[in-house]
């Protein structure tokens, strides 16, 4: 079994800010992040990893009962936190964690466009937690962070790879 130390090694390695490996029990699933989504969101019906499409917070639900880890990670940018999450994915693939599931932040941002039932990017294309129904800042208080600005004022983007 591949172990944690070396799980955070590899994730600030591909340049997470900052990671911690938390209990999945700690992870706040809500269907009001959902309503957030529908109706105020720009981007709700546009994209592949957004609602409807992505898995609503039952399916969520569900999903986090079949782990006990999961790896999150601080990141400057939502395309930075997707693409962070994905690469992890595929090094813990390689690593014999097969059931690794990467969840980034934000729409995809690959195309100027999506096509959301012929995506042209499958390997790639990741749903955010927060289009999963995951209320992002309660889960991040509850691993010991905060959500406020980095250094430089930018604020942190946070993103997600089931473990085991
Ligand atoms: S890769 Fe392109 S088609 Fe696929 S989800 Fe992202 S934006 Fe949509």
């Amino acid at each position: 079994m591949l172990d944690g130390e070396a799980v955070l090694a590899k994730a600030r390695e591909l340049g997470a800010l900052d990671a911690v490996i938390i209990p999945t029990s700690s992870i706040v699933v809500a269907h009001w992040v959902r309503l957030k989504c529908q109706y105020g969101c720009p981007d709700y019906g546009k994209w592949k990893t957004c609602p409807p499409y992505s898995p609503d917070p039952d399916t969520t639900s569900k999903v986090l009962a079949e782990y006990e880890k999961a790896l999150l990670m601080k990141s400057t940018s939502h395309t930075e936190a997707t693409n962070l999450a994905v690469s992890m994915m595929f090094w813990l693939y390689s690593q014999g964690i097969f059931k690794a599931f990467p969840m980034g932040s934000g729409r995809c941002y690959l195309c100027e466009e999506c096509d959301p039932l012929n995506c042209r990017h499958p390997d790639k294309a990741y749903p955010s937690m927060e289009a999963c129904g995951i209320d992002v800042v309660s889960t991040v208080k509850n691993a010991g962070w905060d959500n406020g600005p980095l250094e430089g004022g930018k604020y942190p983007h946070f993103c997600m790879v089931l473990l085991w």
